[in-house]
């Protein structure tokens, strides 16, 4: 009699990616996260995925997009092809926004930056303190969480842009449970507790782009079935956002791993105009790929 051989159960193949938003020029922090990607993605015998986060159509161009490539490929960083464009899933991330719709999480937003900014002001005149999220930008007012549905299209009606958000305290109330990530990274490490409340109403949908970070970025990581994020510990707490999207929409939770930053001269975050420190300018100065690594200590 033949014996039946129990076939072990496939091993799941770690699967990293790099997502660079290209609004600027690659510099030496974005070297040292698509480096450790690279890194750990050797280490576990995983794939390493590129994903293009260009949603804001205004800012991004393709321009930049083929200099991040390029940048990319002189530092050696073995991604595979092909390459992912947000630009180019915009009707998946529509198809999320509605199954929250569906679920009445989500509301329209009509007040523009400017707005919220003198209402914030004048709250702070006589000293009260208004809410800030963790990123120390204040969070957007609730109230039109509850605006009649006659309000709303009469606003809908005059107001020429409006931005979708999440009503987090709705969102909440339908996850119903605390939720945590599995983080290995470079600050608080093991089962870190999300905190989404501290975001406030987040953004799902720009007034002036077909997405957000926040859902974009969710919906991919699920779709290209990434088990490992890495990235900088300045998105650390936005995983807590990440974390109540993924599991309002059934998606699965990958492991997070969030880097130290490299910092400027002046101790602060480099930014994407952070001339000398962008890799084009490095290379033009004559550093080569095993300076950059040395320089950002991998
Ligand atoms: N596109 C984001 C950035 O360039 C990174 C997003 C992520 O890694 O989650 O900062």
């Amino acid at each position: 009699m033949r014996r039946k051989t129990m076939a072990a159960p496939p091993r799941q193949i770690p699967v990293f990616r790099f997502a660079p938003s290209p609004n600027g020029r690659l510099h030496l922090g974005h070297a040292l996260s698509a480096l450790t990607n690279a890194k750990m993605a050797a280490e576990t015998g995983g794939r390493l995925l590129l994903r293009i986060e260009d949603i804001d159509l205004t800012r991004c161009t393709p321009e930049l997009e083929q200099a991040v490539l390029d940048d990319l490929d002189w530092l050696g960083i073995p991604y595979e092809r092909p390459v992912r464009r947000q630009s180019e899933h915009f009707p998946l991330y529509r198809q999320a926004l509605d199954t929250l719709i569906a679920r009445d999480l989500v509301y329209p937003a009509f007040l523009t930056r400017g707005e919220v900014k003198a209402r914030v002001a004048a709250f702070e005149e006589n000293g009260r303190v208004w809410p800030r999220d963790p990123d120390g930008a204040p969070l957007y007012p609730t109230e039109e969480r509850n605006l009649s549905p006659e309000e709303r299209a009469g606003k809908l009606a005059s107001t020429e842009r409006h931005a979708l958000r999440l009503d987090m305290e709705k969102a909440l109330a339908a996850v119903g449970h605390p939720l945590s990530w599995q983080e290995t990274g470079d600050g608080k490490r093991g089962e870190i507790s999300a905190d989404p409340a501290a975001w406030g109403d987040v953004v799902l949908w720009r007034s002036d782009a077909p997405g957000s970070y926040h859902l974009a970025v969710t919906v991919d990581d699920a779709a290209q079935g990434i088990t490992h994020v890495v990235r900088g510990l300045d998105l650390f707490h936005a995983t807590s956002v990440h974390r109540l999207l993924q599991d309002l929409l059934g998606l699965p939770q990958p492991i997070y791993h969030h880097h130290r930053l490299v910092l400027g001269s002046d101790g602060r975050k480099l930014s994407k105009s952070a001339g000398d420190t962008a890799l084009a300018s490095l290379r033009a100065d004559g550093k080569i790929p095993s300076d950059i690594r040395a320089m950002v200590g991998i």
